[in-house]
């Protein structure tokens, strides 16, 4: 990704919207990630630095980074985010309170060692306390590493904070490359999920009247389209594929950072992810992937998105053309079976219920104009029990 190019296309761009220059000094995505994290931090004259991980990610990478940072006179601690009584680490105050606990006023940087929860977790630590976070993915499964934006769980309710983009990212490769089957399918919704937040960016633009930057808006399109151009490899776990997928979920974090906001990344299909999620923290139930749930979110919406357009009257050519190359329900199940990935809501738990309020309601979640909102909005009650529920 050549980060100077992107900030040019910004310069030039004339949207109108503020731009967010990226202030991200490097991505490096290698099989000897750690020796360059460790020269950068030495470039950086920092002596303490904090990693932030749970126990999966811990095991997978703490050692050679320790390793590598020790080596060159750094102090290193770790603080090892715990899980709740279901099993899982939640991007919610306990965590925050863990990691401040354990950070002294003397650490440098702190540094994500992790997917989504820990990332979000450490970008919120970073920016109240002030210090800057290197981010070490160890999963292709979720698009938010680059993006300044953490999505909190506070007194069970998901709220995304604009916060600070990670002032480099260093990608384990190898890491990446033996990440589980679960978490690639997740990373690949994530990124599929673009199809309908684009579609929705674009009507709330035309529509709504929101903002919209062209520039974010194709970058995000490029994200998904090498996504789904390495599809085949992605199959077949080829490591080509699967830095592919990395590259996509990191240029669509780019995308968010340039514009401020995630319309970019997060339509109505994100809107009904948060909201399931909303509900099984609310009845104490086991978390789902993100992306495992935008996966099945947006198969649940896109072919009721490209009806809404293609026969809406008087759409713009663009929103047409967009919404008449988008993939059907059955395309997307076939590309989510073929990763062993659910493809219903009621295969990770989803009553009939919860998906039927979720589609009335997910869309008052977020001050955003999208065709979730527009449908559920515009329905009767009989069409929304015969067509969209
Ligand atoms: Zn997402
Ligand atoms: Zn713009």
């Amino acid at each position: 990704m050549n980060l100077e190019q992107i900030n040019e296309r910004v310069h030039a761009c004339d949207c109108g919207n503020p731009h967010h220059i990226i202030t991200i000094e490097r991505i490096v995505a290698s099989e000897h990630v750690w020796h360059e994290l460790a020269t950068f931090v030495y470039e950086k004259s920092w002596s303490r630095l904090l990693v932030i991980a749970d126990s999966n990610t811990e095991h997978v990478g703490f050692l050679p980074l320790r390793e590598a940072l020790t080596g060159i006179g750094i102090d290193v601690s770790l603080v090892s985010l715990q899980a709740d009584d279901q099993g899982d680490v939640l991007a919610e105050e306990r965590a925050i309170v863990q990691v401040l606990l354990h950070q002294e006023s003397t650490v440098d940087a702190l540094i994500a060692l992790g997917a989504g929860t820990i990332h979000d977790v450490t970008r919120f630590c970073a920016a109240k306390t002030k210090v800057p976070f290197i981010s070490v993915p160890t999963a292709p499964s979720v698009d938010g590493f680059t993006s300044k934006g953490a999505p909190l769980i506070v007194r069970g309710k998901k709220i995304t904070y604009q916060l600070v983009s990670p002032m480099a990212v260093f990608v384990p490769s190898q890491v990446i490359r033996k990440a589980p089957d679960a978490l690639i399918a997740a990373g690949v919704g994530d990124m599929l999920g673009k199809y309908t937040s684009l579609l929705d960016w674009q009507f709330g633009a035309y529509d709504g009247g929101e903002p919209f930057c062209p520039v974010a808006a194709s970058l995000t399109e490029q994200a998904l389209q090498s996504c789904v151009d390495a599809l085949p490899d992605i199959y077949k776990r080829d490591a080509d594929g699967l830095d592919q997928l990395m590259e996509s979920l990191l240029l669509s974090g780019v995308a968010m950072l340039i514009f401020g906001h995630s319309h970019p990344a997060s339509g109505g299909e994100h809107h009904l992810s948060h909201y399931w999620e909303m509900d099984f923290i609310a009845n104490h139930r086991p978390a789902v992937l993100h992306g495992t749930k935008v996966a099945i979110a947006t198969m649940e919406l896109i072919d009721s998105y490209k009806t809404t357009i293609l026969n809406g009257p008087e759409m713009p050519d663009t929103l047409q053309a967009w919404a008449e190359q988008m993939p059907r329900r059955q395309e997307l199940e076939s590309i989510f079976r073929t990763l062993r990935a659910p493809l219903r809501p009621e295969e990770i738990g989803i009553s009939s219920l919860l998906l039927a309020s979720s589609k009335r309601e997910a869309y008052r979640l977020r001050e955003r104009h999208t065709l979730l909102k527009h449908m559920s909005l515009n329905r009767t009650e009989t069409e929304v029990g015969e067509r969209f529920l």
